[in-house]
């Protein structure tokens, strides 16, 4: 009887918010082994990415009942945002939540392991990290910097801007200021446009006092709690640049292999949670939040095929380029791409298929 209760509560329940709030007055609680830090890129408690981190450090000190306890810091209250990956990997934290792609001055192979433009969405990202030789090579490529990388969250696909000008055609991203980072900056710049490096609390005022013409930021949720929606005309999808980014957790390895196996073990799958669980947060909201915009007349609309054919033609041809940078990530753009090829052919007559009948 008990224990058909407990099945049906764990059928019933299964959100990562019902975990963290299970109360371990019933166990002895066990001394604390490891005091760990956790620095992130991001506000602390963010909504979405913050929240995430803040979620990651809750499961690893409740599911090792306080051997482990996990302190998050939020951006620049121990390090910036962009020096994460230098302090977890001298050992200043013990863990650091962040995305790959800002590690790209290590290597360009960083970018594979959180998004590319046109490359792979949330559950095939997964799949090539979980079951292809994703998290192997990540694995590799963190190993000299004495890193241990895990998924560890991940935001769906994300949109592709909020624009004060129509882009009807691919000339129009001419001369075009836009706040995109990383690759999608690069693809833009090669179509014309002047990409433009700015903070998420930035973003708001430069949009709305025309010092951008346009922004990208993550999707409904995020977009509109920035306020997004009050400083463009329109709202653009898809976001091809970021069809899926991967949250990573890194640990430190010296830290990690000081652990006995079952703790190891608790990080591993408090990674694996959250990472499941982040992509869920987002799914849910972005649903909520897309409906307030489209109930404030928001003018939401899709970039032209044209448009999507020459930034695809070009971000192929800039991942090319980035491949022979160094022998570690002509490996990684190998293995990502082949997996991608091989994995379009499924995603296409299951997914995308269904999607288009639904
Ligand atoms: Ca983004």
């Amino acid at each position: 009887m008990k224990r058909r209760k407990f099945l049906k509560s764990l059928g019933g329940t299964v959100a990562l918010t019902s975990l963290l709030a299970t109360s371990h007055s019933s166990y002895a609680k066990k001394k604390t082994e490891y005091n760990w830090k956790m620095v992130t890129s991001w506000p602390k408690n963010f909504p979405g990415l913050g929240v995430g981190a803040e979620n990651l450090a809750k499961l690893i000190t409740n599911l090792s009942n306080n051997r482990i306890t996990v302190k998050v810091f939020g951006a620049n209250e121990l390090v910036p945002p962009l020096e994460v990956f230098d302090f977890v990997s001298k050992g200043g934290a013990e863990l650091g939540h962040s995305g790959a792609y800002y590690w790209k001055g290590k290597s360009q192979a960083c970018q594979f392991f959180s998004s590319v433009p046109f490359g792979m969405n949330s559950q095939e990202m997964n799949a090539w990290l979980y079951y292809g030789d994703g998290i192997k090579l990540w694995e590799k490529l963190y190993n000299k910097f004495n890193l241990i990388p895990r998924p560890a969250g991940n935001t769906g696909v994300q949109m592709g801007g909020w624009f004060n000008r129509k882009v009807n055609k691919i000339d129009d991203l001419k001369g075009l200021k836009m706040r995109i980072p990383g690759l999608g900056g690069e693809v833009l710049s090669r179509a014309g446009g002047t990409p433009v490096t700015l903070a998420g609390s930035e973003i708001f005022t430069a949009l709305q006092t025309g010092v951008i013409d346009a922004t990208e930021w993550v999707g409904p949720y995020n977009d509109r709690a920035f306020g997004l929606h009050k400083a463009a005309k329109y709202y653009y999808y898809p976001g091809w640049h970021e069809p899926g980014p991967t949250i990573e957790c890194m640990i430190n390895k010296d830290k990690y292999n000081s652990l006995p196996t079952d703790l190891k073990l608790i990080i591993d799958v408090a990674c694996k949670a959250v990472n499941l669980d982040m992509l869920s947060d987002y799914t849910s909201k972005n649903n909520l939040a897309l409906q307030f915009l489209k109930s404030e007349n928001i003018n939401i609309l899709r970039f032209p095929d044209e448009v999507l054919s020459t930034l695809k033609k070009i971000s192929e041809e800039i991942l090319k380029e980035i491949s022979l940078t160094d022998s570690i990530t002509k490996e990684v753009y190998n293995s990502y791409m082949k997996f991608k090829d091989n994995v379009t052919p499924w995603t296409d007559i299951s997914d995308k298929s269904y999607l288009d009948i639904r």
